[in-house]
């Protein structure tokens, strides 16, 4: 049986090198096909003497401040997982394990270029089960204590989001971007934005220890109204783009392609993830469809 919207994995295994943006350490993923029913799950291959298989769905999400970190029971985790989840929902990659040997995944050039260029490489292959969905049904709503918000409403087909920043650097300031997913445009308009920060932020880290691999060939860094890069941004709504990037990562969490409209100011990494678990809580909020249907 074959089906028009199918579970898809890799073709082959492949493998990629770079450091990682908080650690500064160096890792190798190794991403390979896996079986229908598998879903995205990472495995440490630097761990064996516990359980080092980490699922990338939303109740394995543990820690949310920085970047999007997957832990199991066992306390095992996988750090900075975002653009590269990013860039499986855009294949619609469904089911592959991915190995690292160390705590954090590669940043690469702080977007997901690198990972399209990978997938591109390695291929894609249609697996012999249908492709399920979660339809949002009912208006989903998240606030945390600082009153910041984001929300699902249904949509009649993919996931769009809308997307507004504010930030007080003026060469950042107001953005707002309105994307719908599907693999061009996500190559177009989306995965080619970087990571950013801004000086006093990029000096915290340091303090904490963290930020250790982050450099210009990485990450936007912004003082003000400046650019410290020295080629400028790729495009002057990049850092809009990179909160876009960030949430089509995250929003991968829920183990299929989500059907919705997507609703985000100044949120982050915690609000995707909660959202989540508020759409989950209710089963009156979504149904869970095949596409083919
Ligand atoms: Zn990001």
């Amino acid at each position: 049986m074959t089906y028009k919207f199918c579970e898809h994995t890799f073709k082959n295994t492949i493998q990629a090198t770079g450091v990682g943006i908080h650690s500064g350490a160096p890792a190798t993923i190794i991403l390979s096909p896996a079986p229908v029913g598998t879903g995205i799950v990472f495995r440490r291959s630097d761990i064996t003497d516990k359980n080092n298989v980490i699922p990338a769905d939303y109740l394995h999400v543990a820690d949310t401040r920085l970047c999007s970190c997957f832990a199991n029971e066992a306390g095992v985790s996988v750090s900075t997982a975002e653009h590269l989840m990013g860039a499986l929902n855009a294949f619609e990659i469904t089911n592959a394990f991915i190995d690292i040997n160390g705590p954090e995944i590669p940043i690469m050039d702080g977007s997901a270029n690198d990972f399209v260029t990978l997938f591109e490489k390695v291929g894609v292959e249609n697996q012999d089960a249908p492709q399920k969905a979660l339809k949002i049904k009912k208006e989903v709503v998240f606030t945390d204590d600082k009153g910041i918000s984001v929300s699902f409403t249904p949509a009649q087909k993919n996931l769009t989001i809308d997307f507004e920043i504010d930030f007080a650097a003026q060469a950042i300031g107001h953005q707002a971007f309105i994307f719908t997913l599907s693999l061009d445009d996500f190559k177009k308009e989306i995965g080619f934005a970087r990571t950013f920060g801004q000086m006093q932020e990029v000096q915290m880290l340091h303090q904490m220890g963290l930020g250790r691999g982050g450099s210009l060939d990485n990450t936007v860094i912004v003082d003000n109204d400046k650019i410290l890069n020295p080629n400028g941004l790729r495009d002057k709504l990049e850092f809009v783009r990179h909160k876009i990037l960030d949430t089509v990562g995250d929003l991968y969490q829920a183990g299929m392609p989500i059907i919705g409209y997507f609703k985000g100011r100044k949120s982050g990494h915690y609000h995707n993830n909660m959202i989540l678990r508020e759409v989950f809580k209710n089963p009156e909020n979504y149904e869970i469809i095949d596409l083919n249907q």
